[in-house]
């Protein structure tokens, strides 16, 4: 189902960071959000997951009204996101981050698993079967007990990503998730986040700042100027906008 944002306004003491924006995400595709440094992109991911509050516009994510929501209950909707600075567990293996992830999911709970009641014992191993899965898919399969830590910054990217995935989401919203990257890192990930589009089914809405990523990925683009929209449409149409280039070359 596709994701809504209409006319939505974010106001911080004396600040516009959101001003009217609208755009819509389309099942199935990668739709990328970009702007230059303070041009609203991260707030804008803020409002989607919940975890600021829109001052005034709307957010529909099929019947649900995700401004009304609390970032607990937009994440058990299917909507998982990262951040655009690493929210890991340092101290603890890769495993354990990517269980975490699995939180919305345990149905018999993290009570009962820490008594290790047959129940939950079950629902554990299952879980940890499909961690290892998507661990193998995000290209960290053989990371499983190394502390988070001890890993690169690339593959601490990865582990938040798969760290999303293992809550199953519909919708995944990903804050710049090759910021501080190499040229070869950000090839990787690219075709990663396609992957997941193409076989596991899932919409993106990714903020990211590198443009060569965005033209290479996203099937739609919405920019972000000081917190208006200045344009929408695909890659391609966008990039040559006379108003993009201004915004960044900062004219
Ligand atoms: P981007 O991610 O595009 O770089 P942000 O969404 O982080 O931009 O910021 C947009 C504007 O809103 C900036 O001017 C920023 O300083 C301001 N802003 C973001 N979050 C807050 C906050 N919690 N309180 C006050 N101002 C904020
Ligand atoms: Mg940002």
């Amino acid at each position: 189902m596709p994701l809504e944002v209409r006319d939505v306004t974010v106001r911080f003491a004396g600040l516009t960071a959101l001003d009217g924006v609208s755009f819509t995400v389309a099942p199935g595709t990668v739709h990328a959000v970009i702007g230059p440094n303070g041009a609203g992109k991260s707030t804008c991911f803020n409002v989607l997951s919940g975890v600021y509050r829109a001052t005034s516009g709307s957010v529909r994510y099929g019947d649900a009204e995700l401004t009304a929501l609390t970032p607990h209950r937009i994440a058990a909707l299917g909507v998982a996101r990262t951040f655009q600075n690493i929210a890991l567990s340092r101290h603890l293996p890769v495993v354990d981050n990517l269980m975490l992830g699995r939180h919305r999911l345990t149905k018999a709970g993290f009570v009962a698993a820490g008594l290790r009641l047959p129940a939950a014992r079950g629902e554990a191993v299952r879980h940890r079967a499909r961690v290892a899965e998507i661990a193998e898919f995000v290209g960290i399969g053989g990371l499983l007990a190394t502390p988070v830590g001890l890993l690169p910054y690339g593959v601490q990217k990865r582990v938040e990503l798969a760290r999303a995935l293992c809550m199953e989401p519909r919708l995944l919203l990903l804050d710049e998730p090759v910021a501080g990257m190499n040229g070869g890192e950000r090839a990787e990930i690219a075709e990663l986040i396609t992957a997941v589009r193409d076989s596991l089914g899932i919409s993106i809405v990714l903020v990211e700042h590198d443009m060569g990523v965005v033209m290479r990925l996203a099937d739609q683009v919405t920019v972000l100027d000081f917190g208006r929209r200045i344009a929408d449409g695909p890659p391609a149409e966008v990039q040559g906008d006379p108003q993009v280039i201004r915004a960044y070359l900062g004219a």
